[in-house]
């Protein structure tokens, strides 16, 4: 896959999480209170797992913006920590990634220390 078809995909990837965040929002500008105390408890419960949504909507749709100015300054595949190139079937995988393969194996071991 190039360039060209990955932006693509990036593209009605965004405009995915763009409809399904304006439906986050419509939940919350809509949503009426709840009746009675039964209810709240369950209402609570839903409002938490549509705000973890909201909150993984918004971060995906500023990586895939990033991805895509990465992709308009021809950076895209360029690692951020080390300048390398990233490797093709890398970025094909996981094309919101900024760093190659190697530099984030060093990342996830210096989290995990
Ligand atoms: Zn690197």
């Amino acid at each position: 896959m190039d360039q060209k078809a990955i932006r693509k995909k990036l593209l009605e990837e965004l405009e995915n999480l763009a409809g399904r965040s304006d439906r986050i929002e419509a939940h919350w500008r809509d949503e009426a209170p709840p009746a009675d105390w039964s209810e709240l408890a369950i209402h609570q419960e839903n409002d938490e797992v549509i705000e973890s949504l909201d909150e993984r909507t918004q971060e995906q749709m500023v990586s895939i913006r990033q991805a895509l100015r990465r992709m308009d300054a021809e950076e895209w595949d360029t690692c951020s920590d080390c300048g390398e190139e990233i490797q093709a079937a890398r970025l094909e995988a996981l094309p919101t990634t900024t760093l190659c393969v190697r530099c984030a194996e060093v990342r996830e071991t210096l989290n995990k220390s």
